[in-house]
């Protein structure tokens, strides 16, 4: 079996673009461990060849792949007119049997050698296809199905196409460190700066025994999803049991939420720092829910000692959750256990904290040497999630 897989944005990235490929190959190399495929890289093109057992594997990892804008099953044969005519007719009577009832064929010849020109090279097949199947009707503008044709090395021939997930081949932009929480936004959050090329650690915060063991498990399995996208992901958990006692008995209630979301930011830029990540990536949502306003998230922000990206800052609910649907993060998402916010949130909290009330309240609760303790003590999970080698 062949694959021809298409490269994204990197081809617009000039002299860097030899660079993107590398990575991209990598990465692809990476994902496809296990397989049996190997990989030849040529003008601007990748072509995977696999044995048929392991085609539920190499689809899977072109599914995960950040960097690509398409990939198709190919057929690949001599560069012969008559047999590339009747490559064309297979592939058409395969995309008629899928239910394309209109066509038309593109072809591109990076081969100047080869004797027909794309133009009479798209009419013999157009022709061809019409006389072997006489309801598949030819239409230039708003065909069912393009089949394309690519004389190169070899002669290539494809119909449907599958889109890749676009964006910029991961690793390309360093490391980030996700606040990764039970819920919907953040594995979203984080599947989405994997596209702009991040890498992804992980942070987890828990308040083991008010939070239970399903909560941790619930968040390892989404890291586990979120893994091959990233290229592998360390996931930090952390104990911050200590602390939210702390708020509690320390701070007045409606400050407990603004007060732990500062105390995260600064254990996660101490994790950041520690494991060479460039950012830190929350799934905030603005006005989402109380503790998300300007005004408090400017509060979390100022114990963060790196960027914070938020890629879901203007996003509503709706969307995020068909992309956490569509990257296969809903399901465990929504499974009913309570990670440490949802336990100790207060009943009315501040809507608007002031920074400077935020800061005196944070300074007297002295939570330096509980964060400390409770990075000390962390727990780390690495993960890679591997696909299946057979169907
Ligand atoms: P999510 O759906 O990601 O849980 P949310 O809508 O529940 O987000 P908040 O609870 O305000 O919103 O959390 C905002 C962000 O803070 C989360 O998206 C996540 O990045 C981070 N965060 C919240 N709680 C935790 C936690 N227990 N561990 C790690 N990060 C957290
Ligand atoms: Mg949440």
């Amino acid at each position: 079996m062949t694959y021809l897989v298409k490269l994204g944005e990197l081809s617009l990235k000039g002299g860097n673009k030899a660079g993107f490929e590398k990575i991209l190959a990598r990465n692809l190399v990476a994902l496809l461990k296990g397989s049996g495929a190997s990989i030849v890289s040529h003008d601007g093109r990748f072509y995977i060849h696999c044995e048929d057992y392991a085609v539920n594997h190499v689809e899977n990892a072109l599914s995960h792949l950040a960097g690509i804008t398409g990939w198709a099953q190919a057929r690949k044969c001599e560069k012969e007119i008559n047999t590339v005519l009747a490559a064309c007719v297979d592939e058409a009577s395969l995309c008629f049997e899928q239910g394309a009832r209109s066509f038309k064929v593109e072809s591109r010849r990076t081969d100047k050698s080869f004797p027909l020109r794309s133009y009479a090279l798209n009419c013999q097949a157009g022709d061809a296809i019409c006389k072997t199947f006489p309801s598949f009707k030819v239409d230039v503008h708003h065909p069912d199905v393009i089949i394309r044709v690519e004389i190169r090395e070899k002669a290539f021939i494809y119909g449907y196409e599958k889109k890749g997930l676009r964006g910029l081949p991961v690793g390309s932009a360093g490391r980030g460190l996700l606040l990764l929480s039970g819920g919907i936004d953040s594995p979203v959050a984080g599947f989405l700066m994997t596209l702009r090329g991040m890498s992804l650690n992980a942070v987890y915060f828990h308040a083991y025994p008010y939070t239970s063991d399903e909560a941790n498990r619930k968040v390892i399995k989404l890291a586990e999803i979120l893994s091959p996208f990233s290229l592998g992901l360390k996931l930090f958990m952390l104990n911050f049991a200590d602390i939210e006692r702390r708020i509690q008995e320390k701070a007045p209630a409606s400050w407990a939420t603004v007060l732990l979301r500062m105390a995260m930011m600064e254990a996660s830029s101490i994790l950041a720092r520690r494991n060479k990540c460039k950012a830190l990536i929350t799934g905030e949502s603005l006005s989402q829910v109380a503790s998300q306003t300007s005004e408090n998230i400017y509060c979390a922000q100022s114990r963060a000692s790196f960027p914070v990206f938020r890629p879901l800052i203007g996003t509503d609910k709706e969307d995020i959750t068909k992309k956490a649907i569509a990257i296969g993060t809903y399901e465990t998402s929504i499974l009913p256990f309570q990670d440490c916010c949802a336990l100790f949130s207060p009943q009315h909290p501040v809507l608007h904290a002031s920074i400077p009330q935020a800061r005196e309240l944070y300074e007297s609760l002295d939570l330096a040497p509980l964060i400390s303790e409770a990075i000390k003590n962390k727990e780390v999970h690495k993960l890679f999630r591997r696909f299946e080698a057979s169907k």
